[in-house]
C-alpha cells in the first residue's frame, strides 16, 4: 500500500507544501518526516527576537497543534529520511521503518558548516535550530565576551542581537569586508562600518589559526599573530545541504537538482529549498540552497508540479535581514553587476544600491527603504531580470 505524499523534511518548506497540496485539493496520504523533536517553526527570528529573548518557541511555531490534525497531515516527529530507493519508490527511515510513496519532495534543508579547528569545544554555538537558540540565548549576557567567526548575514545578525542585550562583541571575517564577493567592496565596507559604529570590533582579511583552552576555547590565535580572548563563540561561515541521506540513490550530482518546476530527473522525486539546487534561468545555472522567500515559493511550485498544475512564476532571488532597528533587503542577483549606483545617503543608513549590468538593473539592496520594495522589484523584473 502506498503513503501517498512524503516530504522529508520538516521546516519551512515542508509546511509551504503541505499547505499548497490541501489547498489546492490533494485529498490522499500526506506524511512528513522532521528530524526534529518540534513541529514545522520559522527560522529567521532565532537569530533575532528568539535570541534576544523577544518571542518564545512556541510564538514562532507556523501552525497549532490541532492544524496537523485537521489537515490530516501525518508528522513524524524526531524521525530522519535515511536512504532513498527510487526504483522500489521507497524511503528508509531512522528506527528500520520504511514509506512507499507515491511523490516525494526532498526538503531537508541545510545545516551550518563547522570550522573543523573548533569541533569539540563547549563555548562552540551553531545556529539552525530553536535548541540551538535557546541554548545561544542562555550563555549571552551583559559584558560577555562572544567571538563570531564569519560575517554572513547570520554572524552580522547575531552580533547585533547580541549587542543588544550588552555583549562585547569580536566579528571575524575572512574576506576584506563582510559579504564583499556578493555585493561589493563599497557595501562590504558599509556593512562593516555599521556594526563597528554599534560597538563590534570588526576585524577583516583574518582567519582563524589555532585556538588554546580545554574544554572550552578561551582564546582564537588569528592569522597575522592576532589573539581574541573569548568567553563563547558562534560559528556562521555558510551552510552545505542536508542531502547525505541521498547517496547512492542515482541521483544526479549526488543531491538535489531539480528545474525550475522542482523536479528532479527521477519520476515522482522533487525537492525545494535549501536541501536543493535549483536551476537559475537567469544566470543559466544550478543555484545551491535558497532563503526564505525563495524556499517557500519553491515549496508552493513543486507542490503544484506534483500535483500536476501549472507551477507559477518563478521570482526574484530574495532575502532580508534585521540589524539594529534597521530593515535591509535584497533582490535579484548583484554577482551579475558590472556597476553600481547608490541612491540616498550610506552615513544616515537609508539608501537604496543599484546593480546594473550593462546599464541594465540584475540587483538592488535596499536599507530603511521598505516601501520602495514593489517598484524595485517591477523594475528588476522589466529590466534585466527577465
Ligand atoms: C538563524 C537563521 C536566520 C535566518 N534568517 C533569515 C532571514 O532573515 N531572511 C531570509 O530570507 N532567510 C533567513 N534564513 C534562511 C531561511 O530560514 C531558510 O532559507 C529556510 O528555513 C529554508 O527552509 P527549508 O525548509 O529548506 O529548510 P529548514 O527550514 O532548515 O528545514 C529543514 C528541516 O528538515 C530536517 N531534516 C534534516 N535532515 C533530515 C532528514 N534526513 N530527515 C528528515 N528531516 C530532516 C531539519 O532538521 C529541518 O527541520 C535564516 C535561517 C536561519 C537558520
Amino acid at each position: 500500500m502506498s503513503d501517498g505524499i512524503v516530504i522529508a523534511g520538516g521546516g519551512l518548506v515542508a509546511q509551504r507544501a503541505c499547505e499548497a497540496l490541501r489547498r489546492h485539493g490533494y485529498s490522499g496520504p500526506l506524511r512528513m518526516v522532521c528530524a526534529e523533536p518540534h513541529l514545522p517553526y520559522d527560522r529567521p527570528p532565532l537569530s533575532k527576537e528568539v535570541l534576544s529573548g523577544e518571542h518564545t518557541q512556541e510564538s514562532v511555531r507556523f501552525r497549532p497543534d490541532d492544524w496537523y490534525r485537521e489537515h490530516d497531515v501525518d508528522v513524524l516527529l524526531g524521525v530522519s529520511a535515511t536512504k532513498l530507493s527510487l526504483p522500489e519508490h521507497q524511503l528508509e527511515l531512522s528506527g528500520g521503518h520504511t514509506l512507499r510513496y507515491d511523490k516525494l519532495l526532498i526538503a531537508t534543508g541545510s545545516r551550518p558548516r563547522m570550522l573543523p579547528l573548533l569541533v569539540g569545544y563547549e563555548n562552540v554555538s551553531e545556529l539552525r535550530t530553536i535548541d540551538d537558540a535557546v541554548r545561544l540565548r542562555r550563555t549571552l549576557g551583559p559584558g560577555v565576551r562572544l567571538a563570531i567567526v564569519g560575517a554572513g548575514f547570520i554572524g552580522m545578525e547575531v552580533a547585533a542581537t547580541a549587542r543588544k542585550l550588552g555583549v562585547e562583541v569580536t566579528m571575524i571575517e575572512a574576506a576584506t569586508s563582510p559579504l564583499s564577493s556578493v555585493l561589493g567592496a563599497r557595501i562590504g565596507r558599509w556593512f562593516a562600518e555599521l556594526h563597528h559604529s554599534e560597538g563590534v570590533e570588526v576585524i577583516t582579511d583574518r582567519t582563524v589559526t589555532g585556538v588554546s583552552g580545554q574544554g572550552d576555547v578561551t582564546s582564537l590565535h588569528l592569522s597575522g599573530e592576532r589573539v581574541t580572548e573569548v568567553e563563547h563563540i558562534v560559528v556562521g561561515v555558510g551552510v552545505q545541504p542536508n542531502v547525505e541521506w541521498l547517496a547512492g540513490s542515482g541521483l544526479a550530482n549526488g543531491g538535489a537538482s531539480v528545474d525550475v518546476h522542482g523536479r528532479t530527473e527521477a519520476d515522482g522525486v522533487f525537492a525545494a529549498g535549501d536541501a536543493a539546487a535549483t536551476y537559475d534561468h537567469r544566470s543559466g545555472r544550478h543555484v545551491p540552497g535558497s532563503h526564505w522567500e525563495a524556499a517557500g515559493h519553491q515549496a508552493v511550485r513543486a507542490a503544484r508540479s506534483m500535483l500536476d498544475l501549472e507551477p507559477g512564476k518563478v521570482e526574484l532571488p530574495s532575502f532580508w535581514t534585521d540589524q539594529y532597528g534597521l530593515r535591509i533587503q535584497y533582490l535579484g542577483n548583484a554577482r551579475l553587476a558590472d556597476a553600481i549606483a547608490i541612491d540616498g545617503e550610506l552615513e544616515r543608513r537609508n539608501f537604496t544600491a543599484v546593480y546594473k549590468r550593462e546599464g541594465k538593473p540584475v540587483a538592488a539592496l535596499l536599507v530603511d527603504r521598505t516601501r520602495s520594495l514593489p517598484a524595485m522589484r517591477k523594475l528588476l523584473d522589466d529590466g534585466g531580470n527577465r
